[in-house]
């Protein structure tokens, strides 16, 4: 039988878009094993790093994260859920998976079939998740005063009963801090009383003929701005990812480096004469003859919608240009009349470095209100990824 030529050129074609075709964060590897590389130096001797890969890697891809580091000799990672847990084994992942929030009681043969290690929320869920009948690899979360997850690090009665839950295989003990990237002197008080009161539980049970097994209560905040913990690991979040949550000053100190870089595609370039106006509302209006460049990228994609209103500013064939008018679900305008010659394919950057300028995600989200994490981790799936 013949195949008419067109379909034989037909299924020689690519059958996906280029991620970078529209909208697309870009991954610097060098930058991750660089982070972890100075992480793991300011922890101490025998503390290893446990990269905290929740949220789809911060937004960055958790697995394509997870696996550089497991290359580069990251043997845990956490996340937030089961779906999460399952997700990175899917992809490769050996070693610790240690799931950070709450898991139901009736997921625990999952919990067993992908051997991840199931934190214990308080002690309701240490009982149920025993009364499950599987045996489970476990960490004790200890409330030392986030309130948030955690048994109460004083209830010394209560850890004992999770230790004599037969079905619980308790390999760790850990706690968060809530303060510990505050400068302040009340906030610095704070962790040292989460530290003091978690070193006094893990005394405790250690004297009790307990054993914490690995023990862990540094996050990015911990890690960057307290002294080397007596512990088995440090859970690094944003730090690993080169940015800091509120500002980056802390990640710049520490010579991190940003991970992420946000691009789109320039869809077309309009002009415009003075008074005429564009987009939604017809929130912007030209007040002199205006070049405005459409970027294949909007809120849909996890850019805060607020930002083009908010002095949000794109960079383009190395130059800086503000956002204009009303950001859309797909797109959003720039005006480029300062930049000579932008065209239709031109890459346009809304996180990171364009010849001599970068923006920081810092920045951004600071315009927006929040903070890196969340501005990254809400990155959406319609945007594509390219691994340099
Ligand atoms: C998210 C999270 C982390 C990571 O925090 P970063 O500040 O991003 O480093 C660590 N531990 C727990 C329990 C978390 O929920």
């Amino acid at each position: 039988m013949r195949i008419p030529a067109a379909l034989a050129l037909d299924a020689l074609r690519p059958l996906r878009p280029s991620p970078a075709a529209r909208a697309w964060k870009e991954l610097d590897l060098d930058a991750l094993r660089h982070n972890a590389q100075v992480l793991s130096s300011r922890l101490a001797p025998g503390c290893k790093l446990m990269a905290v890969v929740k949220a789809d890697g911060y937004g960055h891809g958790a697995a394509a994260v997870a696996r550089c580091l497991q290359k580069s000799g990251v043997h845990a990672f956490a996340v937030a859920c089961l779906s999460e847990g399952i997700a990175l084994r899917r992809a490769g992942i050996r070693g610790l998976i240690l799931i950070l929030g709450y898991t139901p009681p009736e997921e625990a043969p999952l919990l067993r079939r992908w051997r991840l290690t199931q934190t214990v929320a308080d002690e309701n869920h240490g009982a149920a998740l025993n009364a499950a009948g599987i045996p489970l690899r476990v960490h004790l979360a200890l409330d030392t005063g986030m309130r948030r997850l955690g048994v109460p690090a004083e209830d010394t009665a209560a850890l004992a009963r999770l230790y004599g839950m037969k079905r619980l295989r308790i390999g760790g003990v850990f706690s968060h801090l809530c303060v510990s990237d505050s400068p302040e002197q009340p906030a610095q008080d704070y962790t040292q009383g989460q530290l003091a009161r978690f070193t006094r539980a893990v005394d405790w049970l250690r004297d009790n003929g307990y054993d914490p097994g690995a023990i862990h209560i540094q996050a990015s905040g911990g890690i960057l701005r307290l002294p080397p913990q007596p512990c088995a690991y440090a859970r690094a979040g944003i730090a690993l990812y080169g940015v800091g949550s509120e500002g980056a000053a802390d990640a710049l100190e520490a010579g991190l480096r940003p991970v992420l870089s946000l691009r789109a595609r320039v869809a077309c370039v309009r002009r415009l004469r003075p008074g005429e106006a564009a987009g939604y509302g017809l929130a912007f209006r030209a007040e002199r003859d205006t070049l405005l460049a459409v970027l294949s990228i909007g809120y849909a994609d996890g850019v805060p919608r607020e930002l083009a209103q908010n002095g949000g500013r794109v960079l383009l064939r190395g130059q800086s240009c503000p956002m204009a008018g009303r950001m859309c679900m797909d797109q959003l305008l720039a005006d480029v009349t300062d930049v000579p010659g932008v065209r239709a394919g031109d890459i346009a950057t809304l996180i990171g470095r364009d010849g001599a300028l970068a923006i920081r995600a810092e920045e951004t989200a600071r315009r927006c209100g929040t903070i890196s994490n969340e501005l990254l981790s809400r990155l959406g799936p319609r945007v594509g990824q390219v691994v340099r």
